[in-house]
């Protein structure tokens, strides 16, 4: 048995939000922007919808203070601009952190209790959500294309959301407003795309035929890509691929969700500033080996077209991720393990891992 959702209408091509200009003309006339702080600028993103806006004169309003990893305040802030506006649509402009936002914004926002709790559980938080359109400018979180939102709550803990509402009504993929980003950017962005897929994968075990044929070809894509990025930066059909893996890693990981390899890093981007795709790849090789020590087969199915752990560890090594390491307290190894222990993404991985396996994983990447 298996299901396939994805309610979002891509539209990919150079120059696309021209193309499907008139979309934008049907959701009203008021709209909040939502940004980071310079990305959606540097991309030409903004300058592209502001004048699709204007010739349709809809109004508008920016928000650009989004932060990597938004705050639970961020997302507050943002929502307050509804009691100014009466907003029919959100636009999301930028990398994950910024489309995340967006959707939180845009729940929080129509929701009569500003002060709610967006990480209570219940769906009815989000009922009253407008449409939220997206425009990436990186290529990796998937965001783009999944329901999910991840936030960091007042204890600086990243933490997910998740409904129907939150999936971008439409998302426009420009691989130009991918060419601004530099080589670790790409790298990091381009490897989250690879764990989704690898993770997602590793919970389907092949059994949603549709998941498995895109978590396969999303991996053959950054694969290919993902080598002498340096030198790449500029050429429009790398990140078209690179777009391409991300929109199919982002439809796996909204079927199946991550693992405890997500998990694991969260801690890294709260309280060391590692990027989110690096902070989940310095625990990619070690969890998989983990998990082929009981189930070989499973791990290979999730990787392929990588042949082998060794392949994929060494396409890893090439893209430097060795390297990373992080100030860590004892007391951080400890707590984090212990987290890990307890977290739900535990139960949802194959595999056995106990508190000690984690702390290994932890003192290995430690300065
Ligand atoms: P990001 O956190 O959105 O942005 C990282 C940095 O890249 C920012 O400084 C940003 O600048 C810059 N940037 C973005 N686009 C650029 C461009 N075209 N050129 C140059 N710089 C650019 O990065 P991300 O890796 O895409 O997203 C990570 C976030 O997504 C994390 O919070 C992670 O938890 C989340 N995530 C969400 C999902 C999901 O399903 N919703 C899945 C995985 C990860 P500005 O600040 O100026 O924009
Ligand atoms: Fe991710």
């Amino acid at each position: 048995m298996w299901n396939y959702n994805i309610p979002v209408r891509i539209f990919q091509g150079e120059n696309i939000i021209f193309e499907k200009k008139e979309l934008l003309n049907n959701f009203g006339k008021t709209a909040l922007v939502v940004t980071g702080r310079n990305s959606a600028k540097l991309s030409g993103a903004l300058d592209d919808l502001l004048k699709i806006f204007n010739e349709y004169k809809i109004e508008f309003c920016i928000f650009d203070e989004v932060e990597e990893n938004p705050s639970y305040e961020t997302i507050e802030r943002g929502a307050n601009l509804f009691d100014e506006f009466d907003f029919d649509f959100v636009v999301a402009i930028g990398g994950g952190s910024p489309l995340d936002a967006g959707k939180a914004i845009a729940a929080l926002g129509t929701y009569f209790q500003r002060n709610a709790d967006l990480f209570e559980k219940g769906d009815d938080i989000y009922k009253n959500t407008i449409p939220i359109i997206a425009i990436p400018t990186t290529s990796g979180s998937g965001s783009e294309i999944t329901p999910y939102a991840i936030l960091t709550n007042r204890e600086n803990i990243k933490k997910g959301i998740s409904s129907n509402r939150l999936f971008p009504v439409i998302s426009f993929l420009d691989p130009k407003y991918t060419l601004t980003m530099n080589e670790s950017l790409t790298v990091s962005t381009g490897l989250d795309a690879l764990t989704h897929s690898v993770e997602g994968e590793l919970k389907n075990n092949g059994k949603n035929p549709i998941i498995k044929s895109l978590s396969y070809k999303s991996n053959q894509l950054i694969k290919d890509n993902l080598t002498n990025v340096n030198e790449k930066l500029s050429d429009i059909d790398f990140r078209r691929a690179l777009q391409d893996a991300s929109i199919m890693a982002g439809i796996v990981i909204s079927h199946f969700g991550t693992t405890i390899i997500h998990s694991a890093g969260y801690p890294l981007s709260s309280f060391k500033k590692a990027k989110h795709g690096i902070a989940n790849s310095v625990f990619f090789a070690d969890v998989l080996k983990r998990i082929a020590e009981t189930d070989r087969n499973r791990v290979l199915n999730a990787i392929s077209p990588f042949s082998s752990l060794q392949e994929l560890e060494s396409f890893m090594y090439d893209l430097n991720i060795d390297k990373y390491k992080f100030d860590l307290t004892d007391n951080e190894i400890e707590r984090w393990s212990e987290d890990l222990v307890n977290s739900q993404k535990r139960k949802k991985t194959p595999g056995n891992f106990d508190i000690n396996f984690y702390k290994s994983l932890y003192n290995k990447i430690r300065k």
